[in-house]
């Protein structure tokens, strides 16, 4: 179990928010994402808490640490790309069921069924599909489209500490426009191994020298979002 101490109690109770209550926890996350999802949870602090987290993997006290591993800690924490605490579980199962309605809307049209929703502080602001083929236009993605509508509606092509939710794992065109306008979190279903960009072909979300503010999450809803394509295309299929 990690404690207090050597832990400061504030620090110790966000880990426990974070869900990470012990040694193997701490383990699994690594010092510097946990060190990352502490400040990301609204902490401040000094690299000293990071040197401590480190410790408690290592058994050995942070006085003890070499300067070696204080430099590779620093790289380390320079390089990572961006964290997020991210909303529970529940709540992105809901904005991503909302998502999916969109993705069944596409496929009604015959296009391929992706949607994709856009949340400002717990409100949706955009709603969208895939309208390639209606459009006659390659680059009316759901995540395009619903960038456009959200910058209607706040009147911003930024969109600092908005969300969005997709159904697939954006291309590297909807990567680059969502970091270009500063989406705070995307939360996308299934992965997309032939074009995937937030890590199944490349990740341009944890490329730092894109300056990247955008911390991803995927995985959520992922046998539903990945049913409606795969349904689409055995309909297609038999048609
Ligand atoms: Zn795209």
């Amino acid at each position: 179990m990690l404690t207090t101490p050597p832990l400061a109690p504030k620090t110790l109770a966000a880990l426990h928010r974070l869900g990470i209550r012990t040694v193997a926890g701490l383990r699994q996350t690594g010092a510097v994402q946990t060190f990352l999802l502490l400040k990301a949870s609204g902490l401040t602090l000094t690299k000293s808490t990071l040197w401590q987290l480190q410790s408690l993997l290592d058994g050995t006290p942070p006085q003890e640490m070499a300067q070696h591993e204080k430099t590779r800690l620093l790289a380390e924490l320079k390089n990572h790309p961006p964290v997020a605490a991210f909303p529970p579980q529940g709540e992105m199962e809901y904005f991503m069921g909302l998502a999916l309605e969109q993705a069944e809307m596409s496929a009604l049209t015959g296009e391929i069924p992706v949607g994709a929703v856009i949340v400002s502080d717990g409100i949706v602001i955009a709603s969208a599909h895939n309208t390639c083929i209606a459009d006659c236009n390659v680059s009316r993605h759901a995540e395009i489209n619903a960038l456009a509508q959200a910058g209607s509606e706040m009147q911003n092509y930024r969109l600092d500490g908005c969300d969005i939710y997709i159904t697939l794992e954006p291309c590297a065109m909807c990567a680059s426009a969502l970091m270009q306008a500063r989406v705070k979190r995307v939360i996308y279903g299934a992965s997309e191994p032939k074009t995937g960009a937030a890590g199944s072909i490349v990740n341009l979300f944890a490329d730092k020298r894109l300056n990247t503010h955008t911390a991803i999450r995927g995985g959520i809803l992922q046998e539903e979002c990945r049913a409606v394509l795969s349904r689409f295309f055995q309909n297609k299929r038999k048609g």
